[in-house]
């Protein structure tokens, strides 16, 4: 373990999680913000990072210049968007640092296009940064092998905020995917995202999703396993942004002394 603190840029500074990533860096020990950028031409370029997090000034004006943060920091925070999320893997790669990715909303197009620059970086990706809901998708994993598609259904459920703007939210799909790898299937192959009009009987083994989104809710989830007379149900609510932002500065300084590859969260919290 260095003993110097490591050096993290947060990208998508002025956004919701990107505060709060600052507000948690400056927070927490073994870190320091070396850098915050926006895109070009928001508002936020040029004000000082603390500043926006509410945090007063702490002499880190937001820069939308990537690289140049990148080739002198240690990691990059990225909850942003796909489109930049591909931009700062490739930047990320070729500077050689930790790239600790929260976007969610990938394509398959992207996701490939994130694999192939873990060949020269360390990458944490995870749908979702907590530790409560990466223990809930070790739960759902055991569940779902427990209770077998003959007479169970999965079911996930979500609601968030307002402004989300990709659906199901990664979260879902983390869970989608914990419950798949239970039943020993491939979640694209027997996933329902949509039920509408006469959708006729509901097909056996599938894993279905149902999006709710209003006011300011931060995140809530659950899977449910509904047999005959009897339904389980695994849920995890977030009141709080901090606990993402929390583990992505976990996972940068995890990733700090790793070899260049794609992890996620369950490498991280020893959940694997
Ligand atoms: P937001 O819209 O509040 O913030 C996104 C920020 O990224 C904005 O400030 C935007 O200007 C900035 N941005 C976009 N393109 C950029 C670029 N090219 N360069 C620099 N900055 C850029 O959104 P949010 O609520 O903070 O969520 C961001 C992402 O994080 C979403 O995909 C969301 O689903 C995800 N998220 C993940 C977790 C997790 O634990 N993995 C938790 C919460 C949110």
């Amino acid at each position: 373990m260095s003993a110097t603190a490591m050096k993290l840029v947060v990208v998508g500074a002025a956004g919701r999680m990107g505060q709060t990533l600052i507000r948690a860096i400056h927070a927490m020990e073994g870190v320091e913000l070396f850098a915050a950028v926006e895109r070009e031409q928001s508002p936020f370029v040029g004000r000082d990072a603390g500043e926006i997090a509410g945090l007063g000034p702490i002499g880190v004006p937001v820069s939308d210049r990537p690289l140049e943060a990148f080739v002198e920091a240690e990691g990059v925070l990225d909850f942003t968007a796909p489109a930049a999320t591909v931009e700062f893997a490739a930047l990320a790669a070729q500077a050689r640092i930790v790239h600790v990715i929260g976007t969610t909303g990938c394509a398959a197009e992207d996701d490939a296009r994130i694999a192939a620059a873990a060949r020269h970086a360390r990458i944490v990706k995870s749908g979702n940064m907590s530790l409560g809901v990466n223990l809930l998708g070790v739960l759902a994993e055991t569940a779902a092998r427990a209770l077998g598609p003959a007479d169970w259904d999965i079911e996930v459920l979500e609601m968030h905020h307002r402004h989300k703007v990709d659906a199901p939210s990664g979260t879902a799909l983390l869970l989608g995917e914990a419950a798949a790898k239970g039943r020993g299937i491939a979640l694209g192959d027997n996933s329902v995202r949509v039920r509408d009009g006469h959708t006729g009987p509901r097909p056996q083994g599938t894993i279905g999703f149902a999006t709710l989104r209003g006011g300011s809710v931060i995140g809530e989830h659950s899977v449910l396993l509904a047999g005959e007379g009897e339904t389980v149900t695994l849920s995890h609510s977030a009141t709080d942004r901090s606990i993402f932002a929390r583990g992505a500065v976990r996972a940068a300084l995890w990733a700090r002394d790793r070899k260049p590859g794609l992890y996620s969260m369950l490498d991280v919290l020893g959940l694997n």
